[in-house]
């Protein structure tokens, strides 16, 4: 089951300028900063409330930011969406038809189990699940 939106995931070419523009606007300082080695990325969280914006900048160029910062500028990525069972989610989805990039969990960032779907089944919009661990 789909609970929330968890964070919505904004590709940046420069974390700390990013950082300073999403401080301002938001009026709170980003909470934690992590690198995802698996994912090539830094990011960064900011919380307003009980939403969440994730900072996503590319550590190399294999990294999917880099990749889609060739193509597109600077912005919105992804929508993550809170699941209780993301085991239970991968699997209704694939019932349904839609391709996932990761059929299984992996590991992202803050505390989660993540799995993103196929955004050319998703109309373009790149869904994230993500799960809390336990
Ligand atoms: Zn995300």
């Amino acid at each position: 089951m789909m609970r929330k939106v968890e964070h919505i995931g904004i590709a940046v070419s420069n974390l700390e300028a990013s950082e300073k523009i999403f401080t301002d606007v938001l009026g709170v300082a980003p909470y934690k900063r992590e690198a995802v080695a698996s994912e090539h990325v830094l990011t960064s969280f900011f919380k307003v409330g009980e939403s969440k914006i994730e900072l996503l900048q590319a550590t190399d160029s294999t990294s999917a930011i880099a990749r889609f910062l060739e193509k597109n500028r600077e912005g919105i990525h992804h929508i993550a969406f809170d699941v209780e069972d993301i085991h239970a989610e991968i699997a209704r989805l694939q019932d349904l038809g839609y391709s996932m990039i990761h059929d299984q969990p992996r590991e992202g960032a803050d505390g989660k189990w993540i799995a993103f779907m196929h955004p050319k089944g998703s109309g373009g919009v790149l869904v994230e699940l993500c799960m809390d661990k336990p």
